[in-house]
């Protein structure tokens, strides 16, 4: 009877045994860790990026990144910002750039997305535009996407444009810089500092990353 009792218990425990090593495994193959965007709104702090009057590039790419973090979270991607209010990340362009590039590295960010707003000299420019790194075939299918997703806004597809941007280069992953509008353009202007034109450019952003990310 004594021989049965041992018997049992250590049934018991080589079942609690297995189920405690079993269950990690579990977890892992559920719980795989979703995507993660490092989200980078132009400029900040000392560096007001392009000025028309009272209106500052880096109140507008600030206002959008954020709108379109939170649409991301919604779809269960992950968000990171490389500033969420009016500061810079160092004393030097170039320091700051590379601080927001380094910190997706670092951070093994699945994409890089910048948030800028465009000038031009003839005013007549208008809408967002895509760009990407050349050299990177993701890097372009993404903008594409991004590029889609924008034309209730654009009003017709624009096709994304290669461009050498220190920001793009440095990022190791895939990397787009959204510019959202043309600060050299009045309306463009009065249309980015309006939440509802934000939402809708934020809607746009979000929905191309997701489609890439497959979500
Ligand atoms: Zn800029």
């Amino acid at each position: 009877m004594r021989k049965l009792l041992i018997w049992a218990v250590l049934a018991v425990l080589a079942a609690g045994y297995w189920l405690i090593q079993r269950s990690p495994d579990t977890v892992a193959a559920q719980g795989a860790p979703s995507p993660l965007v490092v989200i980078d709104p132009g400029h900040g702090g000392w560096d007001p990026g392009a000025v028309r009057g009272a209106v500052y590039e880096k109140t507008l790419t600030l206002a959008v990144a954020l709108k379109t973090g939170l649409l991301l979270q919604q779809r269960d991607i992950r968000v990171y910002y490389t500033r969420s209010r009016d500061t810079a990340l160092s004393t030097t362009v170039i320091r700051d750039l590379n601080q927001r590039a380094g910190l997706a590295n670092r951070l093994g960010a699945t994409i890089f997305c910048s948030v800028h707003v465009n000038i031009e000299s003839t005013g007549t420019m208008a809408g967002p535009i895509v760009y990407f790194t050349p050299t990177s075939g993701s890097s372009y299918r993404l903008a594409k996407l991004v590029s889609r997703a924008l034309v209730p806004i654009a009003g017709q597809f624009r096709p994304p444009r290669p461009i050498r941007q220190w920001v793009l280069n440095v990022a190791q992953m895939p990397a787009i810089n959204v510019e959202i509008g043309f600060l050299s353009h009045q309306q463009d202007t009065l249309n980015m500092q309006s939440a509802a034109h934000q939402r809708q450019l934020a809607l746009g952003i979000a929905q191309g990353i997701s489609q890439y990310l497959g979500r």
